[in-house]
Formats: structure tokens, sequence, C-alpha cells
């Protein structure tokens, strides 16, 4: 398997040729800023220590804090969090926010722990990376395996340690806790302003069809708006069922029916395929929402679809983007297609740093703004230099952060 900092770097080294970046920018983008490695001991409910290896990787910050998750897997690495935290460089970027990129992880499987020994290694890494976070430094948010709960433990345990009452150090809180609203619905949402901003560049002003892989948090919330705005859903999936119908489903019934009967199969109306159907169905647009790698070299060959728009992490792989772009399909990266839950995890920010909160409409029509001012962006330079979309949302990404790094 590739190195994922080394491919990180090799992306980076393309996106200079295009640009043709000064190699000292270069150099310094081509290394995290500073990577902190934790030795982080915490004792187990049978009264022994037990030593965990945790990571912060600090990218660049230039536009602002630093900005990324904290993830709890046995395959976090060193170079995982560190291509991750460019990654976020440019993420946020691509969402024009004002944060730099950040990661961290800590390799562990959280299963294997009880509640109160997670929350131990949960204070312990607050702890380790107390002296490089803050509001105005570096602001965490939840990742893989990590959610609320983790996020409010090492807030709780950051502001002991600090003497800081401020709640803005870490975002994806609950609502009780300083969290924003419209966070669950945000990353779906944004899916479908990315979809109507893609569907206005390219003049098409009538409703499209969709089949949408995977309805958990994302799919399900990207279906319901979609299906709302009058486009038609013609396809859905979950990890065991997928169901088509020609004339249409909706998404609201079809997760009702699923809460009931566990399955999407038998939903009145439509009939039943296979998740290997559901990628090549003759659709205006495929929405993979559920897992990474699902769009390989051989399905962009056989995929029927107009356009994709990527809302799980990384569902297209590297040599399958050019098949792609040879047959016309553009494929909406997920940098920008799922930029709506990092946005509003900006917003949470701000929220908690002015100590005034805004309604879920306040959230989403802000949420719309930002998502048309980055999709304008990367739509432009995709053209400008006539690339794929994911190429294009990275150039525009990486001109804005070497505009930042420039200007001090
Ligand atoms: P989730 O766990 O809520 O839902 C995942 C869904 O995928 C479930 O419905 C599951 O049944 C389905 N699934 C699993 N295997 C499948 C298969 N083989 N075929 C079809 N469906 C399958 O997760 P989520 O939060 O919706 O995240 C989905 C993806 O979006 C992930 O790649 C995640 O990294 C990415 N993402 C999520 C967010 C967010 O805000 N939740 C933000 C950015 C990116």
């Amino acid at each position: 398997m590739t190195d994922p900092f080394v491919s990180a770097q090799t992306q980076l080294q393309e996106l200079a040729a295009i640009l043709q970046l000064d190699p000292n920018i270069v150099a310094r983008l081509r290394e995290p800023e500073r990577i902190v490695k934790l030795a982080l001991a915490v004792k187990m409910d049978d009264g022994h220590t037990k030593m965990f290896t945790g990571y912060r990787s600090q990218h660049n910050n230039a536009r602002g804090p630093y900005k990324g998750g904290i993830r709890f897997h046995p395959q976090v690495s060193e170079s995982e969090v560190k291509a991750l935290s460019m990654w976020m460089t440019w993420k946020c970027a691509i969402a024009n926010i004002p944060y730099g990129g950040g990661k961290g992880g800590v390799i562990v499987d959280p299963k294997t722990l009880s509640a109160s020994e997670l929350e131990r290694l949960c204070r312990a890494y607050a702890r380790g990376i107390a002296d490089v976070i803050g509001e105005e430094k570096d602001v965490p948010a939840p990742d893989v395996n990590t959610g609320s709960k983790e996020m409010e433990w090492m807030l709780d345990e950051y502001q002991k340690v600090s003497g800081s009452k401020s709640t803005a150090t870490f975002t994806g809180k609950s609502i009780e806790h300083g969290g924003s609203q419209g966070r669950t619905e945000a990353t779906g949402f944004g899916g479908v302003y990315i979809l109507n901003e893609l569907l206005k560049s390219e003049n098409i002003s009538n409703k499209v069809t969709l089949a949408i892989q995977g309805i958990g948090n994302v799919g399900s919330y990207f279906a319901f708006a979609a299906f709302d705005a009058g486009h038609k859903v013609v396809a859905l999936s979950d990890s065991s069922s997928a169901i088509y119908s020609e004339s249409g489903i909706n998404p609201h019934e079809a997760l009702e029916f699923k809460k009931t009967n566990k399955t999407l199969a038998g939903f009145p109306g439509t009939k039943s395929i296979t998740g290997e159907e559901l990628l090549r169905l003759k659709v205006d647009v495929l929405v993979p929402s559920a897992l990474e790698g699902v769009i390989t070299k051989e399905v962009a060959q056989s995929v029927q679809c107009t356009y994709i728009i990527e809302m799980a992490n990384g569902p297209v792989v590297p040599d399958a983007d050019p098949v792609l772009h040879e047959r016309g399909i553009i494929s909406v990266p997920d940098v920008l297609s799922n930029s709506g839950g990092v946005t509003v995890s900006y917003f949470e920010w701000v929220q908690d740093r002015e100590g005034k909160f805004w309604t879920k409409d306040e959230v989403l029509a802000k949420l719309q703004e930002r998502i048309r001012d980055g999709f304008a962006a990367a739509y432009s330079a995709t053209k400008k230099y006539s690339t794929t979309m994911r190429m294009g949302a990275y150039v525009s990404a990486v001109e804005r952060v070497v505009t930042a790094m420039s200007a001090v």
C-alpha cells in the first residue's frame, strides 16, 4: 500500500507544477510545521497502566488556526496523520474558512476499552496536546471513532489545564455543550447545495435523477434535501440492501420503512437490485455516500451517469479519475462535496467565541452561501486549467494558501 504521506506530497508536487509555484514555498508545504508524538499512560480498570501512542500534526496555519479531527483507530500512524493534516489545509481553503490544516490520532481500538478507560485516554490525550492547541492555535474535532462525548471530555480536561472557560477549542460538541444547530444535516444538505450549483453552472434547469449509495447520516440527509428540492431519487442502498424504482422513491418513507423492517428490501413500489448494479444505473447523478474506494477503474469504465457527487471520503480511487475525465463524467471531489461538515464546525467555533448562537435556518443559510463560494472557485479553476474538478478544487485551495503565506 502506498504511504499516505508520500501520496500527499506527490499530489502537492503535481499542483505545484500546474501553478508553477516557487520551490521555496513548496518546500515549506511539503512537511507539517509541527508534529507532536505522545506516549499516553492510561490507568486501566484492573489497576495496571497501559501505554498508547498519540499524534497531533499541524501542517500549515497561514490562513488561521490549525483545524482537524482526532481519530481513534488501530491503523493510525504518523504518516497517515501527517497526510491528513496536509489534506485538511487544502480542505479548509477549498471551503474558504479561516483555518489551516491539522489532524490527530491515537493508535487504539476503542471498542476494547471500557467507558471509563476511554474517558481517561481522552483526558490523557487532551493534556498531551494542551500546550499546542487553543481557540486561536489549533481546534480539534471528531473523526473516525470519536464523537461529541470524546470532544467534551477533552474540552473539560483542556479547560482544567489551561484555566480557560472558552468552549471554542474543540468542535463537534453536543448542543448542550456549545455545539451548533444544523451539524447533523450539514454534510448531506451541503452536498445538495453543491449539486444545485453544479447544475446551474452546467446550464441544466430541469430536475435530475439520482442513485444514492449509503443512507447513513450523510446519504439520508442528501436524499431528503434532493427529494425535497424536486429531484428524483431512483435508487438507494445500505450495507445489505439496494432498491430501485424508475418512477422515484420518497426517501423519508424509505427511511421510515428501514427503521421498522431493518432493511430497504421490500419497500413498496421498488425492486431489489445489487449494490454493484446501483453504481452502474443510467442516472444523471451518482452519489457514493458510504465507503471509500468504491469507484475503481473498472467501475469508472462502466458507470452510466453524467455526474458524481462524492459524499463519502475517497470513493473514487486515483486511477479511476482519468477514466471518468476521458468519458466526460464530472466527479465533484469529496473535499468540496462534503465540506458542509467542516464549515458548520467553523460556525460552531464562531458561535462559541461570540457566546451567541444561531438558529438552524441561519446556520443552513450561511452554509449555502459558503458552499456557493467554494464551488465557484473550484469550478472556475477547473475550466481555467482544463483539468478534473478534483485538481481544480485543489488548485484553488493551494492558490489561497500560497497567497496567505506570501502575505507574511
Ligand atoms: P454512517 O455510518 O452514518 O453511514 C454509512 C452508511 O453506509 C450506512 O447506511 C451503511 O449501511 C452504508 N454502507 C456501508 N457499506 C455499504 C455498502 N457496501 N453499500 C452501500 N451502503 C453501505 O456514516 P456517515 O457519517 O454517513 O459517513 C459516510 C461517509 O461520509 C464516510 O466516508 C465519511 O467519512 C464521510 N463523511 C462524513 C461526514 C459527516 O459529517 N458525517 C463528513 C465528511 C465525510
